[in-house]
């Protein structure tokens, strides 16, 4: 591939911290020695910490110039904080980390290295993941329905840790929509991608900010992001429905005209009306969920809310 590269990039690291003040004392030393030589900013988004976060990052950023910081007005969830990141980013090329160590910093030579071949994305590939059975067992089955039903097709085992360039994340910035399902973005923009395998270490300090209920709706806004399949298979489902029921009636029909009326039947009739009846509310509430995303879209609130900046300017 022939492209232009700049032989002296500056590499922003965006990293959006919640509750991570254990962390970031052993992030910071870990990316400067992976970038050693190379110029670079870290660029922190604190995403409503209520530890001592930002007291640490305040601190970090007094004493080295090429670390900065955005405070969120409040928790906005960790997809707003890296599009905030992404907006304040100045490098050449971007990349996304979790402050947990579950990113290795030391994959960034890598990742240049592909990406002064001409490559404008370089993801890490997990090949170890490093998380119990039941995260692997649930990411691996939340990874295979998205493929089925979205256009977009997720890579299996890759993360928000990539290298961006600039070109891409000028793309995402650009992109109006609320609904920031990161992992689908960055798939849905393409642009020539390579990929960097590594194995992926458990969580460094601190614990990981995801119950149970928050990956769930987390699945949810990625899948109704990505595809519009759960809102049409009702009409195919109804048409079966219809169908049956036409043949049904038929025979109902013919077996009255044949062999006279005969009453009994009230368990399947309720079986039959407690049925259509379940599916009729589960297709509302499928409906339920797109029109309320329809109503976040609409309101064009903005995506976060930068209450501080370190160093302000
Ligand atoms: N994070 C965030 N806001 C949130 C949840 C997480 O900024 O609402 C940050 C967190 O501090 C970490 C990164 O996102 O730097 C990844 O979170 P975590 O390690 O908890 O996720 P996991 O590795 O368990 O998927
Ligand atoms: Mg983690």
């Amino acid at each position: 591939m022939a492209v232009d590269r700049t032989p002296d990039p500056l590499v922003s690291v965006v990293v959006p911290v919640l509750d991570e003040a254990e962390s970031i004392p052993r992030l910071l030393p870990a990316i400067a020695e992976a970038l050693a030589g190379i110029r670079y900013e870290v660029v922190f988004v604190d995403d409503g910490s209520t530890d001592a976060t930002l007291a640490i990052i305040r601190a970090a950023a007094a004493g080295d110039p090429r670390i900065r910081a955005l405070s969120l007005s409040r928790r906005f969830g960790k997809e707003a904080a890296l599009s905030a990141g992404l907006d304040a980013a100045r490098g050449d090329v971007v990349v996304p980390m979790d402050a947990d160590l579950q990113d290795p910093p030391a994959l960034m030579p890598a990742m240049l290295a592909r990406w002064r071949e001409g490559f404008d994305v370089v993801y890490g590939q997990r090949v170890v993941r490093g998380d119990g059975w039941a995260k692997r067992l649930s990411a691996g089955t939340f990874y295979r329905l998205f493929n089925r039903v979205s256009d977009t097709r997720i890579p299996a085992d890759v993360g928000d840790f990539r290298l961006m360039d600039r070109r891409v994340v000028e793309v995402i910035r650009n992109l109006p929509e609320r609904s920031r399902f990161m992992k689908g973005i960055f798939a849905w923009v393409g642009f020539p991608t390579a990929s960097v395998p590594y194995d992926r270490p458990i969580r460094d300090a601190g614990k990981s900010k995801w119950p149970l209920w928050r990956l769930w709706n987390f699945a949810l806004d990625g899948i109704t992001a990505f595809s519009t399949v759960p809102l049409r298979v009702w009409t195919y489902f109804g048409g079966l429905v219809a169908l049956f029921a036409f043949l049904y009636a038929i025979f109902i029909v013919l077996r009255v005209m044949i062999l006279g009326i005969d009453l009994p039947g009230y368990p399947s009739l309720m079986a039959v009306v407690l049925f259509l009846g379940g599916v009729q509310l589960i297709s509302l509430g499928v409906m339920g969920e797109y029109i309320g995303r329809l109503v976040v879209e609409a309101k064009q609130r903005p995506l976060y809310i930068v209450a501080e900046r370190i160093p302000v300017n």
